[in-house]
């Protein structure tokens, strides 16, 4: 890489507001508001991820490449951005290659399906605005290595939304490690970080598309 990663960033994010306004892959066109609510938004599990083992990372519902791309930048992990809509993917691996981004590659498909072909790959794992927190355990798990950690990131979850993905900790072979409130210019965030530390007691992936349309 030749660029500071912060200039790397701004770069991603200018090419990312171009090719939106042909593709339409992303709801955020506006620059102010994008370096807040991606950039910046992204960046703010950076502890989390600099606790979790290392190794390979994913990025899962990974949409215009958020957290992933800044996070992939900040951190040089090896990452793995994940999603099933095949033109949002194109569009970021385009992007990513262009501007020499190295350590990142993308996956066009299911996460389910990914998790049949790399089951235990993963060190870590991040998702934004993919799932309740219930789903993205259960989507993750067979991702993650033992002690890889999951990290999720929250805008505003109810009680019930946290209660229910806790009682499912166990089933899903997790731990939760920490959950950390932020402000980030008014706008409310909740990182939880489990770890995993048992295989889940359940066969996991289920059938493609169980996890989110019959949620555990
Ligand atoms: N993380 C991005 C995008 C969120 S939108 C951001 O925060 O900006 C959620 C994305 O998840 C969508 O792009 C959708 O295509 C993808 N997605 C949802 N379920 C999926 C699944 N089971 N496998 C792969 N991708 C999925």
């Amino acid at each position: 890489m030749t660029a500071q990663p912060s200039v790397l960033m701004e770069r991603y994010l200018d090419r990312l507001i171009q090719e939106n306004e042909k593709t339409n892959v992303t709801r955020i066109i506006d620059k102010e508001s994008a370096q807040v609510l991606h950039l910046e938004d992204s960046l703010v599990a950076l502890p989390e991820m600099g606790d979790a083992p290392e190794g390979p990372y994913a990025d899962l519902g990974s949409g215009g490449g958020f957290p992933g791309v800044p996070l992939a930048i900040a951190t040089g992990r090896p990452t793995l951005l994940v999603d099933s809509v095949a033109k949002k993917m194109q569009l970021v691996h385009g992007i990513v290659q262009e501007l020499g981004i190295g350590n990142v590659e993308v996956y066009a498909g299911r996460i389910e399906d990914l998790a049949r072909q790399r089951p235990g790959e993963f060190s870590v794992v991040t998702a934004r605005a993919l799932a309740q927190l219930s789903v993205l355990m259960e989507l993750s798990s067979p991702l993650l290595r033992l002690g890889g950690r999951l990290v999720c990131y929250k805008a505003n979850p109810s009680e019930e939304e946290l209660s229910h993905g806790l009682s499912l900790q166990d089933t899903l072979g997790f731990s939760l490690v920490s959950q950390r409130e932020v402000d980030l210019h008014g706008n409310h965030r909740t990182i939880l970080c489990f770890e995993k530390i048992t295989q889940p007691s359940i066969k996991l992936p289920r059938k493609t598309g169980f996890a989110q349309k019959k949620p555990l």
